[in-house]
């Protein structure tokens, strides 16, 4: 049996926000199997709270933002990502702000807080969003689908005209320990010569070196370099994990991207939603044993039972 997870116990992250460069609290609270997650803007008044799924995605431009109007949560990609990547079901998030912290770009402040934190297991089984038929949306050359696969992979591919990144593509199968390892510290990235007309826009206000690889039109600004070579396609696969993850449950299925964004993601989720012969949900206890494993934590970060 595969159980459902949550945090042992609350933890407190501070930071600034990407695009508001506003500085930001989010509290994270364990909480009961079936909860999911879910958002709280503790800066709004009687703000009502926000549930992470696929239909809760209000604006897609350069991050993904849940809820509606006044009352959303912006940059919920990376922390959502980590969430799925290790298995953590169940969470109740406090933000004091219009967004969750930026930390580094990536997704390793996350995933080195909630390892501190430690996982709690529920006494309650996953489910798994199992994919029966292709799904498959485009907008212009863009596309994303998602097929049958007894776990989740995922091969993503980025094109940019800037000689550092050029044509990447790569296959990722999931497991907790691969996303820690090959995913979770890819920074988020942008173009020197973007960052005007974003700024105009309102966006990336607090975006830095600290938090982005900056290139400017030859080489990468950052004096630390990369941290992979492919760090670009990495961060792609981490967005689209907080993406899908937006579904709800725990994916077998595989995902296959080609120039894809955050709108492309969410566009696939509706799709399949609007498809109700392309899913089943079943409990985790229907899957092969090889599946379950790839759910397995490092071992500092076993999960505590209660
Ligand atoms: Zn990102």
């Amino acid at each position: 049996m595969l159980y459902q997870r949550t945090m042992a116990k609350r933890v407190q992250v501070t930071g600034i926000g990407i695009h508001s460069g506003k500085k930001v609290s989010l509290t994270l609270y364990p909480a009961e199997a079936d909860f999911g997650i879910q958002f709280k803007r503790t800066d709004i008044p009687n703000s009502s709270v926000i549930k992470a799924s696929a239909f809760s995605v209000g604006a897609t431009e350069n991050n993904t933002t849940l809820g509606q109007g006044e009352n959303c949560v912006h940059t919920v990609e990376h922390l959502l990502a980590v969430l799925y990547g290790l298995g953590i079901n169940n969470v109740y998030c406090e933000v004091d702000g219009p967004e969750v912290p930026i930390m580094d770009g990536s997704g390793a402040s996350f995933v080195f807080v909630l390892k501190e934190t430690g996982v709690a297991t529920l006494n309650k089984s996953k489910k798994f969003l199992v994919i029966l038929e292709t799904i498959r949306v485009q907008v212009g050359d863009k596309w994303a689908q998602i097929e049958p696969s007894s776990k989740l992979e995922i091969q993503s591919t980025i094109v940019f005209a800037h000689p550092i990144i050029k044509k990447q593509t790569f296959n990722f199968e999931f497991s907790c320990e691969n996303f820690i390892n090959e995913i979770s510290r890819a920074r988020t990235f942008g173009m020197m010569k973007d960052v005007d007309s974003l700024k105009r826009k309102g966006l990336i206000k607090g975006g830095s070196l600290d938090n982005a690889i900056v290139l400017d039109d030859f080489k990468v600004m950052n004096s630390e370099g990369l941290r992979f070579k492919d760090e670009f396609i990495r961060h792609k696969i981490l967005d689209t994990i907080g993406d899908i993850s937006l579904v709800g449950h725990e994916l077998a299925g595989k995902v296959t991207t080609f120039k894809s964004g955050h709108n492309l993601h969410n566009l696939l989720c509706r799709k399949l939603f609007e498809t109700p012969s392309a899913y089943q949900i079943v409990s985790a206890s229907s899957l092969k044993k090889e599946v379950l494993e790839t759910f397995e934590l490092p071992k500092a970060m076993i999960p505590t039972y209660h």
